[in-house]
């Protein structure tokens, strides 16, 4: 059995990543969800095993050093990866997964796996907006949303280390999520991934 790609959606927090995706999932519900490892304290109404592994800073170093996690980070003083047993278990079933971590992750994860990994930036249309949207949350101080901007334009200007970017537009989740699955659907049929189908021609011996 062909093994699944791991399809990976990063994008600027305010960018509306968790929105698209989960509706991402609703209009494809056979890609695997691959819940990830996390040393941060789990929010209100966040469940373990469901949202994150929510485990301690030293149980995430052990898994660390045997090769537990796939990729990691630290973001915002937390370290996130996701787990190479829940990774495999998808991938071997010959699913696909899709990812949403952020920038640093998903570079390391496409150097180390290259073929199998295609990475997609989510993005506002324009930083006004994204400022508009990180304001309209509420939570966050002048402060904090001054740093998620300059972050973003940090994180943007890594675009050109993924293969697609999609402009999450205002009121427009739907339109973001299908092309990603469009995306999802031209990978496959990448000629280098019709290989087994093409191979059954080319090796027919021809009979006149
Ligand atoms: P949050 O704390 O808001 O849930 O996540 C913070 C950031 O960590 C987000 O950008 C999220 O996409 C990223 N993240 C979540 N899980 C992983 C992971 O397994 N690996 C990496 N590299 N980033 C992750």
């Amino acid at each position: 059995m062909e093994r699944g790609l791991v399809f990976i959606v990063s994008g600027p927090a305010g960018t509306g990543k968790g929105t698209v995706v989960n509706r991402l999932r609703e209009m494809m519900p056979e890609l695997g969800v691959s819940v990830s490892a996390t040393t941060r304290a789990p929010r209100p109404g966040e469940v373990d095993g469901e949202n994150y592994h929510f485990i301690s800073r030293e149980q995430f170093e052990k898994l660390i050093c045997s090769g537990g996690v796939l990729e990691y980070t630290e973001y915002c003083g937390n370290l996130y990866g996701t787990l190479r047993c829940e990774a495999d278990r998808i991938l071997d079933a010959g699913r696909d997964i899709i990812l949403e971590i952020e920038v640093e992750g998903a570079i390391n994860l496409k150097s180390l796996m290259k073929h199998d990994v295609v990475a997609i930036m989510l993005m506002a249309p324009d930083p006004i907006e994204l400022e508009r949207r990180l304001r309209a949350r509420g939570t966050e101080t002048d402060e904090v949303i001054q740093r998620r901007l300059h972050r973003a334009s940090e994180e943007i200007a890594l675009s050109e280390h993924y293969d697609y970017a999609v402009v999450n537009n205002t009121d427009r989740i739907d339109e973001a999520a299908s092309e990603i699955a469009a995306i999802i659907k031209a990978e496959h049929r990448r000629i280098s991934r019709m290989r087994p189908i093409i191979d059954r021609y080319t090796s027919v011996t021809v009979k006149y």
